[in-house]
């Protein structure tokens, strides 16, 4: 249809053309038995479909830094998997995140894609799927509430004799019995613990200033990031041992988006129900006085941990409007978190696509952040080798990587971005280079997708072509799949067959070895990814440092939290900024997950609403149900 409708019409105008989620489901080979339906378009697919050493051709999508113009990266991931099975026959599964209802109710849009190349029905997917993303909440809040009341319980001076009451009146649990292990205690009899093993054990002496762990919820509550707990009339304690006198048991902390939880950081590398538990038990919250991690099983958390995030560890089903099957798991915002889709969804699709199909899976936010970690961290976790990455680039974007006009929200766009200017472009294309140069570093194939919106240009669109085959780029090739689906992006299609075609796994290569020490791993992404000049650390970061490989942490890859807006960490600097020095300021430890994670310059981990935000349309028609106002 011309002019092209809003997402949200788009999608209920194809509700009638949507196949059972089980025809779907055995097109692809799935018995029965091996997904679970929620609901008609909708289903969870279990785990013992992962095969053992999954193979296929294997594409990841990433894209320049983002602008308030978007991109269409997602839109990009479905619009190549339409073209990759509509249009040329082969099998395909794209694997894509679960959107977080903080965009969504804020200022992005939803990340089902767009136009005609979207996940269908998007109002589902748009907003609680299958609940993957409130099973996150509800867990890493478990873990707050678990700590939070662990403290407190210490604090009330609990003397070892009640503790011992307490331990022998009960039977061990089986996650007290791992944690008793763990002490190096061998006995599962509570009465046959001595005074000093009862002490090891009920005590953690949390010191409250090394904690890392915060509350988490998935919308952008900005007012959230910094709170004090426990102001409550019950929540006091004795002075001291004996005191009368009573103060209050408050600590200042904050809440995070739920995305950018370790725990969905852990949804998204875990390989089975075993290896999610094990990393479940193994998070590090913080230190004991004596500088001794604390983890979750510590605060006999773990077992209860995995039960609440046992269904979100199956990936779901959807399809597009051409009805390609999507495995829909993870969440997003790589600049905060890890912001790739799962190591299961992409190793199940590339089981069920097999040797000649393809997987095309999608990293978040700018090449920088997410393709980075992509690599580095996502590919270590699943062995699997990408035989190409497909950036994705808009005119319009170039053009404001080149010096164009601020782009407000409400106000008309300038006219740089409507009428032909291809002097903004060439300049702008410094960001898409560098990202090229990046991605060529890993030794994997790079084609350039360029999203074509209708205000672009020929000669626009031939300078991109030609910068980016100058920089290294296999192909590049604009793209008009958000008009005309699958068939918009046939030629892109058969660009990354072709790149797939000449890609040698042996290339392949990670930016940096584990066992270097932390600071140098963080230096290396700093200057070969965003050209940075050198790295300051605050004295809270060194701290860290030292404890984290003291504690031999230090030999985990490294998650950089940084704005996406820009290869620097301030948001302003457009292009490909060079000169420029990253700050980390804090560096929390995902031990579960995998990773350290350091915060670098003024980057937030809970993002604010603007003026306008997005929840002002959104509604439902109360006659039909139908929900109305989403993008
Ligand atoms: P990203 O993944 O980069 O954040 P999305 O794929 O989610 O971007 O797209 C963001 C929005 O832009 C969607 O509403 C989508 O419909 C719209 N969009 C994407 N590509 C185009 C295009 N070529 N022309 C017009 N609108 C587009």
């Amino acid at each position: 249809q011309n002019p092209v409708p809003s997402d949200i019409e788009v999608s209920r105008s194809l509700k009638d053309s949507i196949l059972p989620i089980s025809t779907i489901a055995s097109n692809l080979g799935l018995t029965p038995s091996q997904y679970h339906p929620w609901g008609p378009s909708k289903a969870k697919i279990s785990l013992s479909t992962l095969p053992p050493s999954p193979k296929s051709n294997y594409v990841v999508v990433t894209g320049l830094n983002p602008t308030p113009l978007g991109e269409g990266k997602s839109t990009t991931t479905i619009g190549l998997a339409q073209a990759l099975q509509a249009s040329l026959g082969y099998k395909c599964v794209a694997c894509i995140r679960q959107p977080s209802q903080g965009p969504t109710f804020g200022v992005k849009g939803g990340a089902a894609g767009g136009g005609y190349s979207q996940v269908l029905p998007m109002e589902e997917f748009n907003l609680h799927l299958t609940g993957d993303i409130h099973a996150v909440t509800a867990s890493n809040n478990l873990v707050s509430a678990a700590l939070e009341s662990r403290m407190f319980h210490e604090s009330s001076q609990t003397s070892t004799a009640l503790y011992s009451r307490l331990i022998k009146n009960n039977t061990f649990s089986t996650v007290q019995l791992e944690r008793l292990k763990k002490l190096g205690i061998e006995k599962n009899n509570p009465q046959s613990l001595e005074e000093d093993e009862i002490e090891r054990f009920a005590r953690l002496n949390i010191n409250p200033e090394t904690i890392t762990w915060n509350r988490v919820l998935d919308t952008c509550d900005r007012h959230l990031r910094g709170i004090t707990v426990g102001t409550g009339s019950k929540e006091t304690v004795k002075k001291e041992p004996g005191s009368t006198e009573r103060v209050q048991h408050s600590r200042e902390t904050g809440f995070d988006i739920t995305v950018a939880s370790e725990i969905m950081s852990v949804l998204a590398v875990s390989t089975s129900l075993s290896d999610l538990r094990e990393r479940l038990s193994s998070m590090v919250i913080g230190f004991s006085y004596d500088n001794i991690p604390i983890t979750t099983l510590d605060l006999g958390v773990s077992g209860a941990l995995t039960v609440l995030m046992k269904d979100a560890l199956m990936p779901t089903l959807m399809q597009t409007v051409e009805r390609t099957p999507v495995l829909v798991h993870a969440g997003p915002f790589a600049n905060i978190s890890l912001g790739n889709s799962s190591v299961v969804a992409d190793k199940i699709g590339a089981g069920l696509v097999g040797e000649d199909g393809y997987v095309v899976t999608e990293a978040g936010f700018g090449a920088d952040i997410g393709m980075e970690k992509f690599f580095n961290i996502k590919c270590r976790k699943s062995n699997l080798i990408p035989n190409c990455v497909v950036i994705v680039a808009t005119i319009r974007a170039l053009k404001m990587h080149g010096g164009g006009p601020e782009v407000k929200a409400g106000k008309v766009l300038a006219d740089e971005y409507k009428t032909m200017n291809v002097g903004l472009v060439e300049k702008g294309m410094d960001n898409l280079i560098r990202h090229i140069i990046n991605a060529r570093k890993f030794g994997v194939k790079v084609v350039v997708a360029i999203n074509k919106f209708k205000t672009d240009e020929d000669e626009e669109i031939e300078i991109v072509k030609r910068m980016s085959l100058e920089a290294g780029a296999e192909d590049a090739v604009m793209s008009n799949h958000w008009e005309e689906g699958g068939e918009g992006a046939r030629e892109l299609a058969q660009a990354v067959v072709e790149a797939c075609s000449k890609s040698n796994p042996e290339d392949f290569k990670f930016l940096y070895e584990l066992n270097l020490p932390v600071k140098e791993k963080i230096e290396i992404i700093c200057k070969e990814i965003y050209a940075a000049e050198g790295v300051d650390y605050s004295e809270k970061a060194e701290h860290q440092i030292t404890e984290y490989e003291k504690n031999g942490f230090g030999d985990l890859p490294i998650c950089m939290a940084k704005t996406q807006y820009s290869f620097s960490t301030d948001p302003t600097k457009k292009g490909a900024p060079i000169n420029h020095r990253v700050l980390i300021r804090e560096i929390r430890s995902c031990v579960g997950a995998g990773f350290l994670y350091p915060i670098a310059g003024d980057i937030m981990t809970i993002p604010g609403l603007p003026t306008r935000p997005g929840f002002y349309d959104v509604d439902v028609d109360v006659e039909t149900g139908e929900v109305l106002g989403l993008f």
